[in-house]
């Protein structure tokens, strides 16, 4: 195998990448100029040797504590329950949440021993009894696996904190109603809230 070939193979790696993407990507290395090529290399490697995980919440972080764990401005009595971190990275977009997060990791699986989900799990109740929280906010995907572990979590956790909620599901925006399906446009009704002046 040339060169070309071992880079275009090692592209072909990464998550929903084909040939002919893992072939621009190539492509992309091949003209691009030298510096920029570095300074990736350079934050792969970082990223890969430096990045840990936050020991407050599991996000990844290059300190023991994560900057929104750290960062006092934060309402740390009101945490968001995600997947992974990348949900954080979303989240944080919508510039529309001040809390704190906990990184569950991964979903629970019925009559299998979920190790890693049970140890966070653990760690996530303890936070909830010795922290004064109060609001805890799930955002877990809408699949079956998602809901399970939310309400798994809920029934473990209600006794500790005053309010357990979920991000809303429904509609997205600029859709039209007719093209939602019953399920989606079901759970937008339960879901529904007052109309306030902040909407508009
Ligand atoms: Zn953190």
């Amino acid at each position: 195998m040339n060169r070309m070939e071992k880079l275009i193979e090692a592209f072909r790696k990464f998550p929903s990448v084909g040939p002919k993407q893992a072939e621009r990507f190539a492509m992309y290395v091949m003209r691009a100029d030298p510096s920029e090529i570095n300074s990736l290399i350079e934050a792969v490697i970082n990223a890969k040797n430096e990045i840990k995980f936050c020991k407050k919440c599991n996000n990844y972080s290059a300190e023991d504590f994560c900057d929104i764990c750290s960062d006092l401005k934060r309402d740390s009595t009101t945490v968001c329950v995600v997947e992974n971190p990348f949900d954080i990275i979303a989240i944080e977009k919508t510039k529309s949440y001040n809390g704190v997060y906990y990184v569950i990791g991964s979903y629970i699986i019925p009559h299998y021993e979920n190790n890693s989900f049970l140890s966070r799990m653990d760690k996530l109740i303890q936070r909830v009894k010795e922290e004064k929280i109060n609001e805890v906010i799930i955002a877990l995907n809408t699949t079956t696996e998602g809901q399970a572990t939310a309400l798994y979590i809920k029934k473990n956790i209600s006794d500790y904190v005053n309010k357990v909620s979920r991000i809303a599901f429904g509609v997205p925006m600029g859709a039209d109603i007719d093209y939602i399906d019953e399920y989606t446009l079901g759970y937008a009704l339960k879901g529904r809230t007052p109309i306030t002046d902040r909407d508009f």
